[in-house]
Formats: C-alpha cells, sequence, structure tokens
C-alpha cells in the first residue's frame, strides 16, 4: 500500500481520493476551502493544514487545481512540493493545465530532481466517482510506466499519449470536442421539446443514433431524463463552466498560433463567456442551452 499526497480536493479531487482510500491506500490532502476538506474527509482522506505537510512521506504527490497557474503555485511556494518533497517522489498533475505551465513542471521538476507526468482525465465527475477515468499520460517513458500503479484504482483506461506535454495536448484537443459536440446537444435537445417528442424517448433514440456523443449521454440539459445530468440539479456545477471557458481558451490559444480555423471552437467559447458575463460560470457548463431557448428558460 502506497502513501499519497493530495492538493485540490473539489469536485474532481474528492471522488478520486476516495476511490484510493478504497483501494486500501493511505492519503493525504490539502485544500484551502473547508467545504472540500469536509467532503474529502468523508471519504476517508487524512486532510492536513499546509502544502508542506502533504508531501512528507509521499511517494507520490497529485495535483487536481483549477489551472497551470495554481499549480505552479503549489511546487514553488515556499512550503510547497519542490521546497518539501523527498527527490525522486512522482509528481502527477491531473489538472487540464495549460502547454506552457506543463512544460515548465516537466523541466523544473527535472532541474530539482523530481519526476514529473502530466496526468490529466476525462470522464467528469461521474467517472471520478465510479473510477473509471481516462488518465492521458505525457513525460519520461520510466515515469510514465511508474505512474500507472498509483493511478490504476482511479481508471477505466490509462493510455501513454507520448514525453513531456503530451497527455495535457491530447487533453485540450478532446475538450475542444467536447464544447462543441456540447451545443449540438444543447440544439438538438431542445428542438426536439419544440417539436413534442418526448425528452426521454429523444433521449433513447439519439442515445443508439448517429447524434449520439459523451456530452449527449452523460449531461442531457433536460431535467429528470439521465441520473448523472447537472439539470436534474438546478444546473450546480459537476464541470464549472468558467473552467470550461478556460479549457476551450487554451485550445483555441493553441488553434490560433497553428493557423488552423476553428469557428465551431469559437462559438463554443462565445457561449461560455456569455455564462460567465451572466453571472454564471460557477454553474455546470450545459447550462448553455440557456443560449438556445427563446427567453432563457430551461
Ligand atoms: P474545483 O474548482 O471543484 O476544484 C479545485 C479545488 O482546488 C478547489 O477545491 C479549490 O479550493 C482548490 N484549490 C485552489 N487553489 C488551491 C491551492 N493553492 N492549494 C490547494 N487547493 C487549491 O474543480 P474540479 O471540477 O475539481 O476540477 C479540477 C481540475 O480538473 C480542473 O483543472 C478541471 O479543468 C479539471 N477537470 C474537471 C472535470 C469536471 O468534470 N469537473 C473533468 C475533467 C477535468
Amino acid at each position: 500500500m502506497a502513501t499519497y499526497g493530495w492538493i485540490g480536493l473539489g469536485h474532481m479531487g474528492a471522488p478520486m481520493t476516495a476511490n484510493l482510500v478504497k483501494a486500501g491506500h493511505t492519503v493525504r490532502g490539502y485544500d484551502p476551502s473547508a467545504a472540500a476538506c469536509a467532503e474529502a474527509e468523508c471519504g476517508g482522506v487524512e486532510v492536513v493544514g499546509s502544502l508542506a505537510a502533504v508531501t512528507a512521506g509521499a511517494e507520490a504527490v497529485f495535483t487536481s487545481l483549477p489551472t497551470g497557474a495554481h499549480v505552479l503555485q503549489v511546487y514553488e511556494a515556499p512550503d510547497g512540493v519542490w521546497a518539501n518533497a523527498a527527490p525522486g517522489t512522482l509528481l502527477l498533475d491531473t489538472s487540464t493545465s495549460d502547454i506552457a505551465s506543463s512544460r515548465r513542471c516537466h523541466e523544473d521538476s527535472a532541474t530539482r530532481g523530481f519526476r514529473f507526468v502530466d496526468s490529466p482525465v476525462s470522464g467528469g465527475i461521474a467517472g471520478a466517482a465510479a473510477g473509471t477515468l481516462t488518465f492521458m499520460l505525457g513525460g519520461e517513458p520510466g515515469a510514465v510506466a511508474d505512474a500507472e500503479r498509483y493511478i490504476q484504482p482511479m481508471a477505466g483506461r490509462i493510455i501513454p499519449a507520448g514525453g513531456p506535454t503530451a497527455g495535457i495536448a491530447a487533453k485540450l484537443c478532446n475538450n475542444l470536442m467536447l464544447f462543441v459536440s456540447l451545443l449540438g446537444v444543447a440544439e438538438g435537445s431542445q428542438l426536439a421539446r419544440e417539436l413534442g417528442v418526448d425528452p426521454k424517448v429523444f433521449y433513447e433514440i439519439a442515445s443508439v443514433s448517429s447524434g449520439a456523443s459523451w456530452p449527449q449521454k452523460t449531461w442531457y440539459p433536460v431535467p429528470g431524463v439521465v441520473d448523472s445530468a447537472a439539470a436534474n440539479d438546478n444546473f450546480e456545477a459537476g464541470f464549472r463552466a468558467d473552467l470550461g471557458l478556460k479549457d476551450i481558451g487554451i485550445a483555441l490559444e493553441s488553434a490560433d498560433a497553428a493557423g488552423l480555423h476553428t469557428p465551431a471552437a469559437h462559438l463554443a467559447r462565445e457561449q461560455l463567456r456569455w455564462l460567465a458575463e451572466e453571472g454564471l460560470g460557477g454553474k455546470d457548463c450545459s447550462l448553455v442551452v440557456k443560449y438556445v431557448t427563446r427567453d432563457g428558460t430551461v
């Protein structure tokens, strides 16, 4: 059994750590939010009061934080990971970071004698709770191979994506596809309703037809259709719209720099930004459905 350090016990971090505890491991966790700590404690995490205490005795230190800037902050802090973890410790970042921050994590970790693996995840809070997340890993082959045994209790699939930053690159491209698909789901679900097709019946049809997609199956934005949807709970966040806006913004920076034409992704960013401007950035991404209805009701 291993001892893990875990920084960031939010919507994803809490259920992921609960699965490590269930598998018999010891997890020391840190988060400045009292609510997040309380949730993680229910899952068996030993909550500690400082970053330094997270790293003490940990073989692997995971982060699940909003952005790459947050990850660098907890690595660089005087009481943080680089100053306190034992040399050789495996550092794994499951956040949806950005490529420049992830590259700095790789390079500066190596300079300081640590092994870093970019380890973003897909599968949402349902996948985190079920221990079926897809992990996409970027790093040196030896570090990636070692990472797999620490990740296994949280994963459905673990896919080495390539060298340093290949995991986060794959994740950003995946999320570009996710948010573009989500707009289609928002529009199709509302049109079906307007045309008088029962939402549950249409969901069943789309799920086995060419309109099927992950956001259609998991986030269907009509209340009472699928258990995993935030629509059932007034769009309380499983995946915050402001985090979605961050993800698609990072993907678009790379696409624009590469000279690609990505009008669909630009439209998805526009709608997520609209939610943020409406003061709804803390709600679930699937609330983009509000953009579709004539009067904004959902
Ligand atoms: P969240 O906002 O629920 O959790 C982030 C946690 O980090 C919060 O509890 C916050 O208090 C904590 N935090 C912030 N600064 C910190 C610091 N300096 N030290 C320690 N903790 C700190 O977000 P989430 O939904 O759990 O997402 C986490 C990451 O995973 C994000 O990068 C997100 O893009 C990504 N992600 C989310 C989902 C999803 O469905 N929610 C799916 C895949 C990937």
